[in-house]
């Protein structure tokens, strides 16, 4: 943050009231501005000194608290330099050795004074009870045992402990903790007040378990899970309703071209594909602008739906912008749009960041002259010289790689600010239902729960390296067969140009393995041109075997592929690895996915591969990855835009969330003072996030 930003910040805020300039800077450091914050700032864990014990009866090898009498300290050589202090209560002696410390430490540890140690004993080489490096401090008489669990917060440097608890304390004694729960709702719910919440979070009583409170067990913890939920769901809804301020396009689903469309197909919708359709249908015929999620796994047959959007759109005399992550899978749906929509007098353009100089010209001049109908592209969709005479529809597809921000710059594009694009965006990451309701519940869900028919599941097969042997003659009999093989190499974090070189390699052996086949490479560091060529050889079924980096990743569609290769698969994430997976079982021919994995398997690894192995459902896969690696992966971009949790887990709080979609319409509209109020609680103090 600038400086004068932060400046600014902590002269506005009442932590003023509470904290040094120089604490409140480290606070910042923590999100924390305002004395607010630091009531819902919550430990990490707690420590007992509640009770002491005496040192004869201590159990060892656990943190244990004493009061003790110095009786010496002094500074050892055994060899290094250390201060060792000999401590006793009525019950026996004991030792306390610090290998780093100050001369006034040592100063202060004379012979009589009292202190409280906190640390593990273990017994040393005389026998003797001892503690390494334990917290201690001195006590006089009067000092009586905290009745309270301590406190722990998870800190910045420079930033004690001590400092924290006190600003806390003071914090509590300033700040509204007032409910923003009414009592008829934390009956109804069953949860705690928040000041009680807020009071036994930061000094439990020593009677409390800490076990329960440090495992979030506890219904104060559910309390934090909820209302962190609500506010998220809050936020959420009033993006939601925000769209009633706007009008968008209405759009009549009704149209002859569609029909037309229809007879030329080849294969008739799904019953998911066609509950999707008509849900966007609905959507784009109201003049509210349509944010619709639109979820299906890979190779659901998510394009065929955009495209009828498309059309609906362009029927109504509106253009469409269709954009997507790569260079590669703008091509492929450029392809297959163009090959759809032409034959309609549909004029389909595209724009990525490969054209030439003039190519680009002349793509934009069709666009703002609405001589293109639907432009496919890439991240040069929402650059500031592309204008649109009258975009009416945004399509995005993977939006998970997009930012919110990115999405905005291309809707924006729109023809004016009130009457507002209606939105697709479409993910083959499929969802858990619990991260769609908490991190996208501001927008409309469709699912497509249903593969086409006639599609063969695909087998996996788990094959050590040490067996690569088999998976070559297997790849012989498959080209030889007619079908095509996809070779997918490792990928390797630290360096692209290392993953670069292993492709290279790969190509090279698998060349010289099958000199009768014929082998392309595809890569990241490729000209667009040169991809869309091997692409292009590959669709035509030209090439026998792809070796590709993870670039295929998205959306890529060549049916007539049914083997798939990937190495080192236990470096993969499970949605990415259940992504490259997709690319085959497109057609009717039974598919393959060959996951090869290095020897020296960890048992984290090991599993991981085991769930990719048995299950062939996004969903599932998903909720699996959710579990071992959080909702990272998932979310993607979209996290940048969007308020983190802190405290509550969809996943774990699904009943909870539930609770809090269920509460958040009610309290905004019969309770708005109440709502405005739980929202500044726990993200007031954040960065605005973007709107959605
Ligand atoms: P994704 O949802 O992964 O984007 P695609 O739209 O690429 O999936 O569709 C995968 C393949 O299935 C494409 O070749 C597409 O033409 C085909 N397809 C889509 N819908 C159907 C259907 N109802 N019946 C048969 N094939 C379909
Ligand atoms: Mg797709």
């Amino acid at each position: 943050m600038k400086n004068r930003a932060v400046n600014s910040l902590l002269q506005s805020s009442d932590l003023e009231k509470i904290a040094t300039p120089a604490v409140r800077g480290k606070l910042l450091k923590l999100g924390i501005s305002r004395s607010e914050d630091l009531l819902t700032f919550f430990p990490v864990r707690y420590e007992d000194e509640t009770c002491v014990f005496k040192i004869a009866e201590a159990p060892q090898r656990e943190p244990v608290q004493i009061e003790v009498t110095v009786i010496q300290a002094k500074v050892e050589f055994r060899p290094r330099r250390q201060l060792v202090v000999s401590v006793e209560d009525a019950t026996g002696i004991a030792s306390l050795r610090f290998l780093n410390f100050y001369p006034s430490q040592q100063r202060m540890l004379e012979a009589g004074v009292r202190i409280r140690v906190v640390g593990e004993f273990r017994m040393n080489r005389q026998r003797v009870r001892e503690m390494v490096h334990p917290r201690y401090k001195k006590i006089s008489a009067e000092d009586e045992l905290p009745t309270t669990l301590t406190p722990v917060y998870a800190t910045t440097k420079g930033l004690g402990q001590a400092s924290i608890r006190k600003a806390v304390s003071r914090a509590f004694a300033v700040a509204d903790h007032s409910d923003t729960l009414l009592p008829f709702h934390l009956h109804e719910l069953g949860l705690p007040s928040f000041f009680e919440t807020v009071k036994t979070l930061h000094w439990p009583q020593a009677d409390v378990d800490p076990a329960l409170l440090q495992d979030r067990r506890s219904e104060f913890w559910a309390r934090l899970s909820f209302d962190e939920l609500l506010a998220q769901q809050l936020i959420m809804r009033k993006n939601y309703d925000k769209r009633e301020l706007y009008s968008a396009p209405i759009m009549s689903p009704v149209n002859q071209r569609m029909e037309l469309f229809f007879s030329r197909l080849g294969f008739k919708l799904t019953n998911a594909q066609e509950r999707a359709l008509s849900e966007i249908q609905a959507d784009m015929s109201k003049c509210l602008p349509m944010r619709r999620l639109l979820q299906g796994d890979v190779g659901s047959g998510k394009t065929v739906i955009a495209t009828l959007a498309a059309l609906q759109a362009i029927d109504a005399g509106y253009q469409v912008a269709l954009m997507v992550p790569t260079e590669i899978l703008s091509e492929q749906h450029f392809k297959k749009i163009e090959d759809w929509l032409t034959v309609l007098g549909i004029s389909v353009e595209r724009l990525t960041g490969s054209l030439t100089k003039s190519e680009r010209n002349q793509a934009t001049e069709k666009i703002k002259s609405g001589v293109a109908h639907i432009v496919v592209g890439t991240h040069a969709l929402f650059q500031g010289d592309v204008v649109f005479k009258n975009l009416g529809l945004v399509i995005i597809d993977e939006q998970h790689r997009f930012g919110v921000k990115q999405r905005l710059a291309l809707v924006d594009k729109g023809a004016d600010k009130l009457n507002q694009t209606h939105q697709l965006m479409m993910s083959a990451t499929p969802i858990p239902r619990s991260l769609a309701m908490s991190f996208f519940g501001d927008l409309d869900v469709s699912v497509i729960d249903e593969l086409p028919p006639g599609r063969i599941p695909i087998t996996t097969k788990l094959v050590s390296n040490s067996r690569r042997e088999e998976v070559f003659q297997r790849i012989q009999d498959t080209c030889q067969s007619g079908q095509q093989v996809y070779w997918v190499c490792p990928l390797i974090e630290e360096s692209e140009t290392l993953q670069l070189e292993t492709a290279i390699q790969t190509h090279e052996l698998i060349q010289a393995q099958f000199p009768n086949l014929n082998i392309g490479i595809v890569h990241g560091r490729m000209k667009s041109q040169e991809k869309a060529k091997v692409m292009g050889e590959f669709t035509r079924g030209d090439i026998h075997l792809l070796v590709a980096t993870s670039v295929i990743e998205v959306g890529v569609d060549v049916p007539n592929a049914t083997v798939m290769v990937i190495e080192n698969a236990e470096r993969m994430g499970l949605s990415q690895l259940h992504q490259l997976r997709g690319r085959i079982g497109r057609g009717s021919g039974a598919s393959t996915c060959i996951l090869l994995y290095s020897s020296k398997l960890t048992d984290t690894a090991r599993s991981r591969l085991k769930i990719i192995y048995e299950n062939i459902d996004g969903f599932e896969v998903a909720r699996a990855d959710l579990q071992l690696r959080g909702p990272g992966e998932i979310l993607g971009a979209r996290q940048s835009g969007l308020p983190m949790l802190r405290y509550a887990d969809p996943e774990r709080d699904v009943l909870l969330l539930a609770k809090a979609r269920h509460l958040a319409p009610d309290l905004l509209t019969n309770h708005a003072e109440l709502a405005e109020r739980h929202i500044d609680r726990w993200y007031g103090s954040r960065e605005k996030f973007s709107e959605v």
